[in-house]
């Protein structure tokens, strides 16, 4: 696996493969690496001449600073599973090469109230940051595909919008949630959890999974209202939204008539780590 941090290094490297007209695919990605990043990699492995993966914590995605303190960072250990896995390219690059302080951080795209519900809305200027860096690291890497996992739900939807209104060739690869063998959402987040909170923290899931149950059964209003209080028993868990919207644009639903494609999504805090997960109903 070839390593670079550098924009020119990488871009030089690509050239090539490019002019061949191979194909790319590429991750990107903050570390911490996992078994849901890597089933991303190897997805991208089956179908393209070459894997790029990228390794970035991205500051201006993080509206809140200790969050991005706290962050998990492991390049090492992260370098050696991308290569156990196949993976052709890492790009790590450091804060300055992607934000020389010159250069101001904007993007001419309106996601409307994409990026003001769910996430959006508790987390200001978070998606406006994960597309400036996304259309950045697509930029430099120009890949033919690109891979994201189903745990950041409202994220594929605005990187879809995003490519869709920039009109970027690139094909947007929709990947399931990887899972523990308890059901939690594997996330570089649960490195962060006590082994008390790791023991909770599959209860999300769980009640998740009856949600899906009783989707259709009870008015979407009383369902939500239950799952909070259902994720709420267990008395370490403080649930940030739980809400049911349509699949593609993510607006929330206010009854089942409404649209057949449905997904609940839901933020909870466990001390002060914040987990997300979602499921698809149907
Ligand atoms: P992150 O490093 O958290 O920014 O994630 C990088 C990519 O991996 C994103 O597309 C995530 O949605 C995806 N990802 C993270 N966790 C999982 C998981 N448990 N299963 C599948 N994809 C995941």
């Amino acid at each position: 696996m070839k390593t670079f941090n550098t924009i020119n290094e990488t871009k030089k490297y690509l050239n090539p493969f490019h002019k061949k007209g191979q194909s790319i695919g590429f991750i990107p990605t903050m570390g911490a690496l996992h078994e849901g990043h890597l089933t991303l990699i190897r997805k991208s492995k089956a179908a393209n001449d070459l894997t790029v993966c990228s390794i970035f914590v991205n500051p201006i995605q993080f509206n809140n600073k200790e969050d991005l303190a706290k962050y998990p960072r492991n390049l090492v250990l992260d370098s050696k599973l991308l290569s156990e896995n196949g993976c052709d390219v890492l790009f790590a690059p450091e804060v300055q090469e992607l934000y020389p302080e010159s250069e101001p951080q904007t993007l001419d795209v309106d996601f409307g109230d994409l990026a003001k519900v769910m996430e959006g809305k508790f987390r200001p200027g978070h998606f406006n940051g994960v597309a400036i860096v996304v259309k950045k690291l697509f930029d430099i890497v120009n890949p033919t595909r690109s891979y994201f996992g189903k745990k950041d739900y409202q994220q594929i939807a605005i990187i879809r919008h995003m490519v869709d209104v920039l009109n970027i060739p690139i094909e947007i690869v929709k990947c399931e949630t990887t899972r523990e063998t308890d059901g939690l959402a594997m996330s570089s987040r649960n490195l962060r959890l006590t082994v008390g909170e790791r023991k909770t923290a599959p209860w999300i899931h769980q009640v998740l999974l009856k949600v899906k149950e009783k989707s259709g059964t009870l008015p979407v209003g009383q369902l939500k209202e239950w799952a909070i209080k259902k994720i709420q028993e267990e008395s370490s868990l403080k649930v940030e939204y739980f809400e049911i919207a349509e699949k593609e644009s993510l607006m929330p639903i206010e009854n089942w008539q409404q649209n057949g494609n449905a997904v609940a999504l839901t933020a909870v805090f466990l001390g002060d780590v914040r987990l997300i997960d979602n499921i698809e109903l149907f």
